[in-house]
């Protein structure tokens, strides 16, 4: 650990769109980053402003695997997140979500220090209770095209709650709900990233199903700024813990605002749905303003403003 006195923090998945946000924060908070990725979904670009800095380090690394490092605190973030990416290989993502949660709890145990987990609102499923409430235990397909995903989640919360219950561990368990903002992989085929490309290029706009199906929408830095206040948060306060924006829109809304944003001359055209996806997803955040403070200050507005920045960079460079 050396003798330098800053907190040394573990940010598996640190490459990836919200792991690198993340290593910059807890940069600007005065730790040292371990930034560990085996930069499947995460690249290098994300994070080459941080490179230079002396608190910053980067290891190529499948969590699949055991890891022998020291630190004071694990962010346990690795893991395709989109359906285009997770489906991809959907074997190594359940291994990612479940054998990867074994090798950090097992790190965390040995160095007896807090770990906290980005589960996500996908253990919900296609949610019978709306507002999601952390006390509603899902509706979840345990044999369909998200179930890697969602049951490797899933799973994983369990391992985490059970190193909490049998060897007394100090978890956080954040239930992470639909996030955005720059940095997003352009072909991860989540809808802000589809629909702000494809508005760009003036492409069509790719609705699937009828569009009235809903999301609620995070920017970036606020869902960290959550990450950050529940991993200090009070020992005896392990979540799960929604953090997500509350204000919901459906898609078809969704493909108007970045239409109008954009000056776009882009169409809407129908997809079909894809199985299993979700009809409405609000998160309920009581708990996270209670026991953290925090609640989401970005409108979406604003946030896609910064996000469209982002991608007409992108493909100005490309
Ligand atoms: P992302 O794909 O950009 O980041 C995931 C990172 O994990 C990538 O850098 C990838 O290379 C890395 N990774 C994947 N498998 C790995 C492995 N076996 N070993 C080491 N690294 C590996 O996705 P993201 O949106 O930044 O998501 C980060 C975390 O937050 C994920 O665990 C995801 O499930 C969770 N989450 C995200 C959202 C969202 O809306 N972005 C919503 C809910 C939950
Ligand atoms: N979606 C869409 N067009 C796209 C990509 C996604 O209509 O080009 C829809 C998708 O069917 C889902 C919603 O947008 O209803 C959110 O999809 P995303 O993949 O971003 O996340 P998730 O379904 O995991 O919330």
């Amino acid at each position: 650990m050396g003798l330098e006195s800053s907190k040394r923090v573990l940010v598996t998945g640190g490459a990836g769109f919200l792991g690198s946000f993340l290593c910059e924060r807890l940069l600007a908070e005065g730790c040292e980053v371990l930034c560990v990725d085996n930069f499947f979904t995460g690249t290098r670009h994300n994070i080459a402003h941080m490179l230079d800095n002396h608190r910053f380090e980067l290891l190529r690394h499948d969590v699949c695997f055991p890891l022998y490092v020291e630190v004071d605190e694990i962010y346990n973030l690795a893991c395709p997140a989109s359906p285009v990416h997770y489906q991809f290989d959907p074997v190594q993502t359940t291994k990612t979500s479940v054998i990867g949660a074994i090798n950090m709890l097992g790190l965390a145990k040995r160095l007896k220090v807090r770990i906290l987990q980005a589960s996500t609102s996908e253990v919900y499923g296609d949610p019978s209770v709306h507002p999601q409430t952390e006390e509603y235990w899902g509706n979840v397909n345990p044999v369909g095209v998200r179930s890697c995903y969602d049951e490797g989640k899933r799973c994983a919360e369990t391992l985490f709650f059970d190193y909490r219950r049998q060897h007394n561990m100090p978890i956080k368990v954040a239930r992470i709900f639909n996030t955005y903002g720059p940095r997003m992989h352009p072909n991860d085929g989540r809808v802000v990233s589809n629909f702000v490309t494809q508005a760009l290029k003036g492409e069509d706009i790719t609705i699937y199903g009828d569009g009235q199906q809903t999301r609620s929408f995070c920017y970036v830095t606020d869902l960290i700024d959550g990450l950050y206040r529940l991993m200090q948060s009070s020992s005896d306060f392990t979540g799960p813990c929604n953090l997500g924006n509350p204000n919901e829109f459906t898609i078809e809304e969704l493909a108007r605002t970045v239409i109008e944003l954009t000056g776009s001359k882009s169409k809407l055209v129908r997809k079909p749905l894809p199985s299993d996806d979700p009809r409405q997803r609000q998160p309920e955040i009581s708990k996270a303003k209670e026991k953290l403070g925090w609640m989401p200050k970005i409108p979406l507005r604003e946030g896609l403003k910064e996000t469209v920045k982002y991608f007409e960079d992108r493909l100005r460079t490309a």
